[in-house]
């Protein structure tokens, strides 16, 4: 329970970062709040040489707009996302989200750049990303780049990060006034990762859906975005038999593993169970 040796840094700008991790090699890892990392370097899971702290660097924290779009810096915390009065209004299923990631100490210290960054498959924010239409923004010593939380993640804890880079910021275009949304998440106890969540952004117009999106969490390797299941929504007034079709296209998608949060079939109709309420919540909510 003891990690092995390391070397601490911590830089103040996210150029100093990207130049360190450049000098240091393979072997070094950015540091975020330290909740996934720290534990697996404790069990010798990771055996990082070096850590670079990124919690000086304070351009990478806060919301702040961006024309239209809203830009969440990689260092801002959980709780900073539960407290944010700009996201509370225009992208309010991030905190319905954040208030069920774990428990209020990891949620002080948990960054939104970890959990998505990380590539586990149970972190409840990369599902959420993808239903949202989320960019990540990254800093590397070649240059910036921005890439859709769609195509980020390829396997479990494996994503489109290369080995050096800094994911800086998540960009989010808000869906527009009037969305319904929810997120709604199994799990055994409190604090717990999710047997399987769902979560469902859409728009109504006239009494049938206009839009949606879809992202499910903990139910594969990566996170999954249930575009089948969206398309068949579109344009329904979520008649029974349109739903029952939806829920069959998002399950259809999953293949979690068997495992202490329960046999893989139970978790792929949790997961079924999980988009249903999340469509009458969501629906419910939708003023147009
Ligand atoms: C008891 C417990 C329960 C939890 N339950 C849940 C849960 O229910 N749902 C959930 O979603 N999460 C859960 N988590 C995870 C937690 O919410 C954090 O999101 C997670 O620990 C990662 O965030 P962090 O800031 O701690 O990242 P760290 O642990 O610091 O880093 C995680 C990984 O991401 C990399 N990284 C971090 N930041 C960046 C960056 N900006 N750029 C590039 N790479 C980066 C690191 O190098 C490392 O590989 C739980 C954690 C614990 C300890």
């Amino acid at each position: 329970m003891i990690p092995g040796t390391f070397d601490y840094h911590r830089p103040k700008s996210v150029s100093e970062a990207v130049a360190l991790l450049a000098d240091l090699g393979e072997d070094a890892r950015p540091l975020a709040g330290g909740h996934s990392l720290i534990p697996m370097m404790k069990l010798r899971l990771a055996v990082p040489r070096a850590l670079v702290d990124l919690a000086a660097i304070a351009d990478l924290r806060g919301v702040r707009r961006a024309g239209t779009d809203i830009v969440i810096g990689a260092t801002t915390t959980i709780a900073e996302l539960i407290a944010s009065a700009e996201l509370a209004v225009a992208l309010p299923i991030i905190r319905e989200t954040a208030l069920v990631i774990a428990d209020p100490q990891v949620r002080a210290r948990g960054t939104i750049g970890g959990n998505v960054a990380n590539g586990d498959p149970g972190n409840d924010l990369p599902a959420l990303m993808q239903c949202l239409g989320a960019s990540y923004q990254i800093a590397g010593h070649a240059g910036t780049r921005e890439i859709a939380a769609r195509a980020f993640y390829q396997g479990a804890y494996f994503t489109a990060l290369a080995p050096g880079e800094v994911l800086t910021g998540i960009r989010i275009a808000p869906p527009p006034a009037g969305h319904g949304w929810a997120y709604e998440k199994l799990k055994r106890k409190v604090g717990d990762y999710a047997t399987a969540a769902a979560a469902l952004v859409l728009t109504m117009r006239g009494g049938q859906v206009a839009s949606a999106a879809i992202g499910l969490t903990n139910v594969g390797d990566t996170p999954l975005f249930a575009e089948d299941a969206a398309r068949i929504l579109t344009g329904s007034a979520l008649d029974k038999a349109t739903v029952d079709r939806a829920v069959a296209a998002a399950e259809a998608i999953t293949s979690p593993a068997s495992d202490g949060r329960g046999p893989a079939e139970y978790r792929t109709k949790m997961a079924g169970v999980m988009l249903r309420r999340a469509l009458v919540r969501a629906a419910a909510r939708a003023t147009h």
